[in-house]
């Protein structure tokens, strides 16, 4: 730990240290390796601790034998950027891993390279620069956009990738770790012109047991042993990376699950749908007998029994599901594949278990949605006050066609479009209705990462470069292009 130079210094420090006073470990981790490796979460700490694949880079990547990981997290007010495990400053690393899932965070990503004096663009780096790595849900696919900004891009599981890892992972020079990261077919290393010839999959999670390391007491899943109890996800959805790029679904056993509850009385399952667990009866048999406090990721609505339901009732207090459209006609689009029956079904079945909060989310911005599609977004909303849900919440989004998904091909709708349709179904809505619309900008700058080549992420990055506010630039050319 290094002594604060002022006291702008000792606050940041103290966030960090905060942020780890709040951990408990569940497993040793020894960062006792020579070649530093900075995982950087690009958002707020509360993220970081809710999201499981950081947690298992930190504790996979110190299994390496010359590699000591250390995590970071963003904060607006950091100059330094301390570690959470030992305080040390990040300039002190040789390779900087972003843990890159959400295209937003790419403002974070951009402020915390400038701050720290690191050139943007790959080509402008030199021997006196760390590896600027990425990895994560973003780089199961190919974006332009990091071809230019980064040294090192890790496509897919990180699993498999450990033993090839620990043959390169070694303290040399930048140069020399370029090349070998080039060796290795799950890596793309743009400056030398190597594309990832394979992105690596994981085939058996019984073999790893992807179990966070440490629970943490903020985020999401706060004081809950996070467990991801699927990787990938059976279903096809036209939007979604996750249904496109994560195929085929693999499943923890039940046996795995079982060592992880008898051990702890409160988990978090990550799934993409928990719904789709091949012996779902059997696990809350399990979850039952073991008594364990329970928090699921997400729900598909297709796929809902009575007992499951009740039994989820006993441990949350909302139900949130993803519709997408009240309109059986956009979800077809959209390859939902959920019909009204079975909507109906999945809403009666929450209010008899006893549900008395629903959360649904919501998609618009299709060419092909009608006026009356908006504003069936109300009537639904009116239609779950109506079944007795004293509490309805409605999160709607644009639609943003991602790339590596089946709409990666379609535009994103106008803004001036998008907010007219928002103000119909503004005009749809019951008033005791709680409305969260996602913010435009925000999904702008989503469609941009997803949608720009090689050339336009050269401009953006010579402008980010010169500028005082990446936000405003990414804005600017967003909205230029
Ligand atoms: S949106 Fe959900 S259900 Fe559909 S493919 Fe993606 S993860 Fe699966």
């Amino acid at each position: 730990m290094r002594r604060p130079r002022d006291a702008r210094d000792l606050k940041e420090q103290n966030l960090v240290a905060r942020s780890k006073a709040g951990e408990r470990y569940v497993e040793k981790i020894e960062t006792k390796g020579d070649l530093m490796v900075a995982l950087v979460y690009p958002n707020g700490y509360e993220l970081a601790a809710s999201n499981l694949g950081f947690n298992l880079v930190w504790k996979y990547l110190n299994q390496l034998e010359r590699v000591r990981c250390e995590r970071f997290f963003f904060d607006e007010s950091f100059e330094r950027f301390y570690s959470i495990d030992s305080l040390t400053p990040i300039d002190q690393f040789a390779i900087w891993a972003f843990s890159f899932h959400f295209e937003n965070d790419i403002v974070n990503i951009m402020k915390l390279l400038l701050r720290k004096s690191v050139p943007l663009r790959n080509v402008d780096r030199s021997q006196s620069h760390p590896i600027i790595l990425f990895g994560g849900a973003l780089c199961y696919t190919e974006l332009p956009l990091l071809n230019v900004l980064a040294d090192v891009i890790l496509h897919g599981d990180i699993e498999s990738m450990l033993p090839q890892l620990n043959e390169v992972l070694h303290p040399t020079g930048r140069s020399e770790l370029l090349r070998a990261f080039a060796g290795l077919p799950f890596a793309s290393v743009p400056i030398l012109g190597k594309k990832c010839e394979s992105v690596s999959h994981c085939a058996d999670l019984d073999f790893f047991v992807p179990v966070s390391p440490l629970i943490c007491r903020l985020g999401e899943f706060a004081h809950k042993l996070l467990v991801e109890i699927e990787r990938g996800c059976i279903h096809r959805c036209a939007y979604c990376m996750t249904g496109k790029l994560k195929k085929p679904a693999r499943f923890l056993s039940l046996e795995r699950i079982a060592s992880v509850s008898q051990k702890h009385d409160s988990v978090g399952l990550i799934a993409s749908n928990v719904t789709d667990y091949p012996w779902l009866d059997e696990l809350i048999d399990l979850l039952e007998e073991s008594k364990v406090s329970v928090s699921v990721s997400s729900l598909r609505m297709d796929r809902l029994s009575e007992r499951f339901l009740r039994f989820l009732r006993k441990h949350q207090k909302s139900f949130t599901v993803a519709l997408e459209s009240p309109s059986e006609r956009i979800r077809a689009i959209m390859k939902k594949d959920l019909t009204e029956e079975q909507v109906e079904k999945a809403f009666q079945l929450a209010k008899k278990a006893g549900f008395e909060e629903i959360k649904v989310y919501f998609m618009f911005g299709f060419e092909e949605e009608s006026e009356q599609d908006l504003m069936a977004i109300g009537d639904m909303a009116k239609h779950l006050l109506e079944l007795g849900f004293k509490t309805v919440k409605l999160s709607i989004n644009p639609l943003v066609p991602k790339r590596g998904t089946e709409f990666e091909k379609r535009a994103m709708q106008d803004e001036k479009i998008l907010r007219q349709k928002m103000k119909i179904i503004s005009s749809s809505l019951p008033v005791r209705a709680k409305v969260h619309f996602e913010s435009l900008r925000h999904s702008r700058i989503q469609f941009f990462i997803n949608s720009m080549d090689e050339d336009i992420a050269e401009e953006l990055l010579m402008k980010v470069q010169q500028a005082d506010s990446p936000e405003r630039v990414i804005n600017d050319v967003a909205r230029a292009v």
